[in-house]
């Protein structure tokens, strides 16, 4: 099958035929119908997150926001069939642990990060495994289609599970989003979805502009703002309730601590690039004054999905309306480079493998 092999940290990936995925006895084979292209994705062909063990080795196939069609079901699989239309959230669980029996799939003991380690070769393929599939695979929804849907696995259900579980946005709550690109972008609409009215912070009038026809009731152009956190402050007259950080800068990190009013939420999504090489100073002080809370969230537990699900058969969400650009297998070194000066704009999505 064809896949995108990561060579060399950096350098364009490599279009390869490589030896396709057979299913193990618990996974499933899920052949690509779409998958997005994440910041994450441009971490790893940096090489970055070693402080994490995230780094992959070279000869890693990248991708992890696959939606498409299960081809091949293993032998103890009791859940997923064939022809089965699935999309795989990023953090795979072993859906024995602790963790996963307790509905907390995405902090699992033993995750798996699909397409960040040699034993889950990712998604920037023709095909792809996912082990422990009864506890991994999403079914999707009858009449959506894999595109609209290829943010399912991360920047989507990323920020559905750091808006809607992790932090309480209450009525009346102003929501602070600062950062848009696919997962700010996101959290702008689920916010507004769940009740927020929501500010968006970013540099680029264009990814602010997508952010109001997402729902945002005001945008902060970081550039024109003399003070981010004084700007965001007085839009919301200091009721910022909920702030997320959706980059995982200093600067991102900080300005979304320091919109909050007392006690307010901030949610960190955004992990840190090799500049700061997982530490961010905070402004503790500050933070105990005022009883600011520090949220982390990682990814969803696959088995919260029935949520968004409702929420997009009731129309109050639509995943597809942040997928802004398709792309082909073989541009996708093109897509990771403009990102390395923040030029894509939504989630570009691979739709020819
Ligand atoms: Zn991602
Ligand atoms: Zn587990």
């Amino acid at each position: 099958m064809r896949a995108a092999v990561l060579e060399e940290y950096g350098e364009p990936l490599s279009i390869e035929d490589v030896a396709a995925p057979d299913a193990a006895a618990d996974g499933v084979v899920v052949e690509l119908e779409a998958c997005g292209i994440c910041r994450s994705d441009w971490h790893a062909w940096q090489g970055d997150w070693d402080w994490l063990g995230l780094k992959p080795p070279k000869g890693q196939i990248l991708g992890h926001e696959p939606a498409g069609r299960v081809v091949e079901v293993g032998s103890d699989v009791e859940t997923v069939r064939e022809g089965d239309h699935v999309a795989i959230p990023f953090n795979l669980g072993d859906g024995t642990c602790p963790q996963c029996a307790n509905g907390h799939g995405n902090t699992c003991e033993n995750v798996v990060p699909l397409g960040f380690a040699e034993v889950a070769q990712g998604a920037f393929a023709e095909q792809v495994h996912v082990p422990a599939a009864d506890y991994n695979v999403v079914g999707l929804p009858e009449g959506v289609s894999s595109i609209d849907m290829a943010g399912l696995g991360c920047r989507f259900m990323t920020s559905f599970h750091a808006l809607a579980h992790r932090a309480d946005i209450e009525a009346g709550d102003w929501v602070a989003v600062h950062g848009c690109g696919g997962v700010g972008l996101s959290a702008v609409h689920i916010a507004d979805a769940l009740g927020g009215n929501v500010v968006a912070v970013d540099l680029d009038d264009q990814k602010l502009e997508l952010a109001e026809e997402l729902g945002a009731a005001a945008t902060v152009n970081a550039n024109d703002a003399g003070s981010v956190p004084g700007a965001v402050r007085a839009i919301a007259d200091d009721h910022v309730g909920v702030s997320v950080d959706a980059l995982g800068i200093p600067e991102t990190c900080r300005n979304s601590i320091q919109s909050l009013g007392a006690r307010g939420q901030h949610v960190q999504i955004g992990l840190t690039t090799e500049a700061e090489g997982g530490t961010i100073e905070l402004p503790t002080d500050a933070m105990v004054m005022s009883e600011i809370e520090f949220i982390g969230s990682l990814g969803m537990p696959p088995t919260k999905y029935d949520e968004i699900f409702r929420m997009v058969a009731s129309g109050k969400l639509d995943p597809s309306a942040v997928v802004t650009d398709r792309v082909a297998l073989d541009d996708v070194s093109e897509t990771l480079a403009a990102m390395t000066n923040f030029e894509t704009v939504g989630i570009p999505v691979i739709d020819e493998f």
